[in-house]
């Protein structure tokens, strides 16, 4: 009957109507931890869930409720969940989805949170995580037909920005009857649905590249419904919850989320063509140059590359890296990514902290090794600050 909106339009508007109060345009930020009831009847339906409502903060709120539900409309979900932040969603779904031996398939990409939790915290409860080459699609496989409760993916990956192929990866998790979870912050629903390619779960870090102002901190998960159904009950029981404040940013920073991503793939594709061909630049990882090693999949899977890419200076050192960085003017040093400001970093000061250089050389990652997130500005002037910061190198 309808033909269904664009993404663009789904951004601005999706999710926000049943919010509005009193002609208010916009979704109020609902601060109160209770609503009360004048209807002994009326409140125990919707503290069973036999009608809609809500009880208590720690359970459900009408702004966090509001930024839920324009995730899901962008991801083309049934059922969507928050946390407080994206480590929030992804513990809540790890420890509400297994069971003591139950088996995970993963990669040695995932964002180093996530892997903190197969490393440390779930071994505790006898559950056993599979960590495999990332780019080994059919070692993955191997893995995954052996048998397993769940399959845990996340592509583009950090901070080497591989690709892996979700499609393939969910057809064999489907055989082998395990739930697939993929974590999509770098990629955003503007440019990867998972859940289209065989995903039974997707979920963000919002904090990042939803928000997109590096200003809330927020997790978000979509899809089946009654895995969501079972996430959210996890969550608030744990209290993980997502404030209402930080809710109504996220949404705020989403009604140009299609703008802002739209304007980070041209840029960044620009710029990693400009640092393949300086000379002062060894290795660029991009899947939007023809040279990256899963091209092929990222043009089937991806409407766009993303903004994120890093590269390996031609002094591939840490102590070149620390020279570099702060040479850039239009360039935040920090441990963050996906806000309309660019921003850079070194792995081993970011995102792989925890691990020695040892370990971070046996996960491929080069100590020298430069991340950057595309912001919004004038890709001319990130590319000039780049040139002038590259000279002398
Ligand atoms: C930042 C990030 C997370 C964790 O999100 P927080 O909001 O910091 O808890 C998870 N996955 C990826 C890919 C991330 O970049």
């Amino acid at each position: 009957m309808n033909d269904p909106i664009h993404t663009g339009t789904q951004a601005v508007w999706g999710g926000e109507e049943k919010s509005w109060m009193q002609g208010a345009t916009q979704v109020p930020v609902v601060h109160s931890v209770s609503f009360g009831y004048t209807d002994m009847d009326e409140w125990l339906q919707v503290a069973n869930g036999e009608r809609p409502g809500h009880i208590y903060g720690r359970n459900t709120n009408p702004t966090v409720q509001a930024f839920e539900e324009k995730v899901r409309l962008l991801e083309g979900a049934d059922a969507a969940t928050s946390a407080a932040t994206g480590m929030g969603i992804i513990s809540s779904t790890l420890f509400a989805l297994l069971r003591a031996k139950d088996r995970v398939v993963s990669i040695k990409d995932t964002y180093g949170g996530t892997s903190k939790l197969f490393f440390e915290f779930l071994p505790r409860f006898n559950v056993d995580a599979v960590l495999c080459d990332t780019e080994d699609h059919e070692a993955i496989e191997t893995e995954i037909a052996k048998g397993c409760r769940l399959v845990y993916l996340e592509t583009p990956t950090n901070p080497t920005i591989k690709i892996l192929d979700l499609e393939r990866l969910a057809g064999a998790a489907k055989k082998a009857g395990a739930i697939v979870v993929v974590d999509n912050t770098f990629a955003t629903p503007i440019n990867q649905n998972p859940l289209q390619l065989g995903a039974d779960l997707v979920l963000h870090s919002a904090t990042k590249f939803l928000g997109g102002h590096a200003d809330a901190l927020g997790g978000v998960i979509c899809g089946n419904r009654d895995l969501v159904k079972k996430i959210y009950h996890f969550r608030e029981i744990n209290g993980a919850t997502l404030h209402p404040m930080a809710a109504y940013l996220l949404l705020r920073g989403m009604k140009t989320l299609h703008l802002r991503v739209a304007r980070q793939n041209e840029s960044a594709l620009d710029i990693a063509r400009f640092l393949w061909e300086h000379p002062a630049v060894g290795r660029v990882y991009y899947p939007g140059l023809e040279t990256h090693d899963n091209y092929d999949i990222a043009c089937r899977q991806m409407r766009g590359f993303g903004g994120m890419l890093s590269f390996e200076l031609k002094e591939n050192t840490l102590d070149a890296a620390k020279r570099f960085l702060p040479r850039l003017k239009y360039a935040h040093a920090a441990a963050n990514l996906g806000a309309v400001e660019t921003i850079v970093g070194m792995p081993a000061t970011t995102s792989h902290v925890e691990c020695t250089a040892q370990e971070r050389a046996a996960m491929g990652i080069p100590e020298g090794l430069i991340r950057y997130s595309t912001g919004i500005e004038d890709p001319r002037d990130l590319i000039a600050d780049l040139k002038q910061a590259l000279a002398g190198m």
